[in-house]
């Protein structure tokens, strides 16, 4: 007993003073920009049977990889194409955007932790074999950050933990005031945000944020809910594909789903695309690399959410 408090002791003097010699503890960022993580099944329906993925990029954490394999991910709003696939393959499918993204796909997914996805946002997934609905996988991460016991135990603190991170820019400084320790061996020290919040700190991956102890830990509540159906048409319906030339008011008017794949070579009437907007439906080309919504920027500031996380 006499030696294991001696050994506290001594562990702690010796962080004292490696703090005092560095300073502020740093951790290097990694900004993540929106992906998407596969299960097997919706991985074959998707890109086809037995298909593969195939690998990029290693990334920093061990294991992880950016695949060549992108998707187009789609809401009632609007769609984004060339979404990255990570692999390797997960037990449950993800996805993970910004609120700028968000707000483009017309959706409302809440602030989560990784893998905590339970009453997450609806989304769906286009590949160029078949699309999926998700009813519920799509989010935005917590900021977090990554690292070893043994780097845990230096900087004292624990998993699930809230640490304060502070950016020392000298024209736009910032602190993220909410960011979890998470803690496995399989990890290197690297803290993870997204795009939003990297652009606005003016963030670019490689940098470093200081480390300051809160103390605090949160139960994970009080983020935002997946978004209200638009005009009643969603929730329970998703995804159809138009095989026709012309895409008419006519059809958009009896359409009941909502997302409307098309061919690339099929012509949407002005009036048509008027009332797919009107009614939250979403055209999505059926082809990877040329989507029909997802060119057009954020159409929907007006949309923006103010007080989200109240
Ligand atoms: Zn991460």
């Amino acid at each position: 007993m006499k030696e294991l408090n001696s050994q506290l002791i001594v562990k702690e003097v010796v962080r004292r003073l490696q703090e005092r010699q560095n300073g502020t503890p740093t951790i290097p960022i990694g900004v993540s920009a929106r992906h998407c993580h596969l299960k097997e099944k919706d991985l074959e329906i998707l890109f086809g049977k037995g298909y593969r993925l195939t690998k990029k990029s290693d990334l920093l954490q061990p294991g992880q990889f950016a695949a060549n394999e992108v998707v187009t991910i789609a809401g009632p709003r609007g769609s984004i194409e060339r979404v990255r696939v990570l692999g390797p393959l997960r037990r449950v499918t993800q996805v993970e955007v910004s609120q700028t993204d968000a707000i483009k796909l017309g959706l409302n997914p809440p602030i989560r932790e990784s893998g905590n996805l339970q009453g997450s946002s609806w989304v769906t997934i286009v590949g160029p074999k078949g699309s999926i609905y998700l009813e519920e996988g799509l989010i935005i991460a917590q900021a977090h950050i990554h690292m070893p016991s043994e780097q845990a135990c230096q900087l004292d603190v624990k998993d699930g933990e809230y640490v304060k991170v502070e950016i020392d820019h000298p024209i736009r400084p910032l602190s993220f005031e909410k960011v979890r320790i998470r803690i496995s061996d399989n990890y290197v020290l690297e803290m993870h945000i997204d795009t939003d919040e990297a652009n606005a700190g003016f963030i670019k991956s490689g940098l470093k944020g200081k480390l300051i102890k809160t103390g605090r830990f949160f139960n994970e509540t009080g983020d935002g809910k997946a978004g209200p159906n638009v005009n009643g048409i969603l929730g329970t319906t998703f995804v159809a594909d138009f095989h026709e030339k012309l895409l008419t008011k006519t059809i958009i008017d009896g359409w009941k789903k909502s997302i409307i794949t098309i061919k690339p070579n099929t012509i949407i009437t002005p009036l048509a695309r008027d009332a797919a907007k009107e009614r939250g439906i979403s055209i999505v080309m059926n082809e990877i690399g040329r989507g029909e919504a997802g060119d057009k920027g954020i159409r929907n500031d007006r949309n923006a959410r103010v007080g989200y996380l109240d």
